[in-house]
Formats: structure tokens, C-alpha cells, sequence
């Protein structure tokens, strides 16, 4: 059995088709598209082709609406130092607590200077509250910017409805689509989205490459400067492979849309009653909302998530965990925590993210190895008595949140 890679939404294979589109931009075709002479068409050629390829995955109505990037944190930066330096007088920010740091490191910074930032709560399934959006909507909101998908848990947030909502009160919209964009169909030109981050490494396209759609007439200020690569809005030179690489993994994932939705998503479901059915005291995180059809957490009570990680890792299977070891403690992630996921549920939390390359086999051989995992590390943990965890669980016992 080759080892079992389940960690897509980190990254992704790279489909050897796009591989094979990349390959002659890495080597004869090294022109610099900017270039008047001969050597520059190529590039300029493929670089038409590739804007019209993202173009069409996200359903946008112009090619010229696609900015190259060097990855979604990129495009993420550009679309809130657009929206704050356009309007400086507005000084308020939405997004919400469960965003990537990609827009959340952003948001804190701008707080050091100055700016109120409301980050919308989620409740226990992971979902927003419209109500509490509506009511801070208001002419200071220089930017609403939420993610479509999350990256830990695949919950989605109904975007465009959130985007309506701005748009009625003149507020700009930015959505940071990483999770999103390959494994849902997406069509901006009917919605009131005005930017919108994707990353190339996440469907099956190199790392490295990015893209930031603009709807047409949306104001904008571009973030770096110099050079007038795409059309004066980001500078540099083009990362030609990379982007042609983006544009032909663009095309592969529309193709393989219609697999995603329901091949994928039959292999999760296998996966979550496989896991639920044989091991006790294992939450479905985000159960009961919309999720994108492959990512799946679970939170295996009274155990360490880095634990199951290295212990899968032992058998062969890929996945990853919320918690991270910050200053020698394992914390939840601030998803898990913005979730008010019990403290020790959250720091078992794992999770699993498939892709068009996951076979059933793979899939019936994690829920052939996890329990024993599971129940091997629950003799190890002060937290677990065998039949009767709660016992172990005292109030006094439960740390709480800083
Ligand atoms: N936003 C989300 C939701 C993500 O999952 C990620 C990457 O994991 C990013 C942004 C950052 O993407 P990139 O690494 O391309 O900058």
C-alpha cells in the first residue's frame, strides 16, 4: 500500500497534464512576455490563454478580470490595501474569527493602527450569524472580506448572499476562495463579489501562483508597484509557467467538477460513517451545514491531534491537525476555538481532505487503521477512563480559553 495522502487542503499534487502544459515555459519558451521581439509571443500567448481559463473556472464575465499573483496571501494583501487606501476616511473592517491568517494577520495589523475590526462569530456547527452581519454594515466599512469555504472544517459560508447584503449599502466585498474554487462551481458574473483570491496549488496547479479577480469598474489601488504586468495592477514580471500551470489545472478542475461533487463526496461520506461508526466520542466538526464536498474533521475526544497525526504518519496515512505547538503547549486552532468546541474534543481534531486522486481503498484502509490509533492513545490520556470518559472530566480539570 503507497502512503495514503490525505491533506489536500494544504496542497496538491500537481496533475502531470499540467506538468507537461508547464514544461516548455521552463525551458524554450523563456521569453520575457513583455518583450517586443519574438521571443515575448509565446508568453503573451499563453498568458491570454491561461487569464481565459481561470476566467471561465470562476464563471467571471472578462479575461481582463483575472490578476496574476504570486499565491492567494498575495491576492488577499492587494484587496484589503486596495479597499483602505481608496477610502481612508472609513475606518471599520468585517471579516470573521474563523478566517485564514492570510486575512486575519492583515486585519490585526491594520488594528495596531487604528482600525476597528469586527469579526464575525460562528456558532458550534461552524456558521455565521446574518443577523449580527446585517447590523454592522454601516457607511465606515471600508471592506466586508469573508472566505467562501474554511479551510479546516470545509464549511461554507453563503458568500453571495453576504456579498447582496454589502453591495445594498454600497460596501465593497472580498471573498478569499482558496478552498472553494475547484471543488464547487462558481459563477462571479452572478454575484455581487467584487474580488475574489485563488491559489493556483490547491487544485492541482504548481505552488507559487496565485490570482486575484477584480470585477470590472471596481475601484482599485494595486499593492505592489513598478512595472505595468497586468495591466498596471501588479507589477513584476510574470511567473509564465506558473501561471500557465494555473490555467491549465483551471480547465482540469472544471472538467473534473461533476466527479468532485459526487465522487469525492461519496468518498468522504464513506470515510465520516467509517470513522463515527467505529470510534466512540468522534464529532463530525461543521456536521449538518453545507461543507465542500471533500474535506471532513473529526474530533476524537481525549486525545491529542498531533498524536493521531504521527501515529497515522507511522502507518502510512497523511492528514493534519487544528492544534499547533505554540510556545511548548498544544493550543486548538482559532477556528476550533471560535467553534466553542470543548477543549478536549478540540485538541484531537483532525483533518482529512481528499482529492480526485483518493481512491476508496485508501479510504477503507484509514477506517481499517484509525481506531486502533484512537483507542491505543485514549488508554495513554488522563483524560479518558475506558467506558466512562466523562468521570475522567471535571470542571476544575478544563482549562479555558485565553
Ligand atoms: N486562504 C485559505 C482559506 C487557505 O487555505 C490558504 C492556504 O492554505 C490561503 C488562504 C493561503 O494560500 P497561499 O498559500 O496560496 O498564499
Amino acid at each position: 500500500m503507497k502512503p495514503v495522502y490525505l491533506d489536500n487542503n494544504a496542497t496538491t499534487r500537481l496533475d502531470p497534464m499540467v506538468l507537461e502544459a508547464m514544461m516548455p515555459y521552463l525551458t524554450e519558451h523563456y521569453g520575457n512576455p513583455s518583450s517586443i521581439h519574438d521571443f515575448g509571443g509565446p508568453g503573451r500567448v499563453a498568458l491570454a490563454r491561461a487569464r481565459a481559463q481561470l476566467a471561465t473556472l470562476l464563471g467571471a464575465s472578462y479575461e481582463s478580470e483575472i490578476v496574476f499573483t504570486s499565491c492567494a496571501t498575495e491576492a488577499t494583501s492587494t484587496a484589503i490595501h486596495s479597499a483602505v487606501t481608496l477610502a481612508p476616511e472609513k475606518k471599520e473592517i468585517i471579516t470573521t474569527a474563523v478566517e485564514h491568517p492570510a486575512t486575519l494577520a492583515v486585519c490585526e495589523n491594520l488594528e495596531r493602527m487604528g482600525y476597528t475590526i469586527h469579526r464575525l462569530a460562528v456558532n458550534e456547527q461552524g456558521a455565521l450569524d446574518l443577523e449580527q452581519y446585517r447590523a454592522l454594515l454601516n457607511p465606515n466599512v471600508a471592506l466586508v472580506t469573508v472566505m467562501w469555504a474554511n479551510n479546516e472544517t470545509g464549511v461554507v459560508f453563503p458568500v453571495p448572499e453576504m456579498a447582496e447584503m454589502a453591495h445594498e449599502q454600497d460596501i465593497l466585498f472580498h471573498c478569499d476562495a482558496v478552498q472553494f474554487v475547484g471543488k464547487c462551481p462558481i459563477s462571479l458574473a452572478n454575484t455581487a463579489i467584487d474580488m475574489l483570491s485563488c491559489s493556483g496549488h490547491k487544485f492541482h496547479g504548481p505552488k507559487g501562483i496565485g490570482a486575484l479577480y477584480i470585477r470590472r469598474n471596481t475601484r482599485f489601488r494595486p499593492f505592489l508597484r513598478g512595472g505595468h504586468q497586468e495591466r498596471g495592477r501588479r507589477a513584476g514580471t510574470e511567473n509564465i509557467a506558473g501561471i500557465v500551470g494555473m490555467g491549465a489545472a483551471s480547465e482540469l478542475a472544471d472538467i473534473h467538477m461533476p466527479m468532485m461533487q459526487s465522487g469525492i463526496e461519496a468518498l468522504r461520506s464513506r470515510l465520516e460513517q467509517g470513522l463515527v461508526a467505529q470510534i466512540p466520542h468522534a464529532l463530525v466538526m461543521g456536521q449538518g451545514q453545507p461543507r465542500t464536498p471533500n474535506t471532513l474533521n473529526i474530533a476524537f475526544e481525549f486525545i491529542e491531534g498531533e498524536a493521531i497525526l504521527l501515529l497515522m504518519n507511522q502507518v502510512g496515512i497523511a492528514a493534519s491537525s487544528g492544534s499547533a505547538c505554540t510556545s511548548g503547549s498544544l493550543e486548538p486552532s482559532h477556528v476550533m476555538r471560535a467553534m466553542s468546541i470543548p477543549y478536549t474534543a478540540a485538541h484531537g481534531s483532525i483533518r482529512f481532505s481528499l482529492s480526485r486522486y483518493t481512491r476508496e481503498k485508501e479510504i477503507d484502509y484509514v477506517i481499517e487503521q484509525l481506531p486502533a490509533i484512537v483507542s491505543r492513545l485514549r488508554t495513554l490520556s488522563p483524560y479518558w477512563q475506558e467506558g466512562k470518559p466523562e468521570a475522567a472530566i471535571t470542571q476544575d480539570f478544563l482549562p479555558t480559553y485565553g
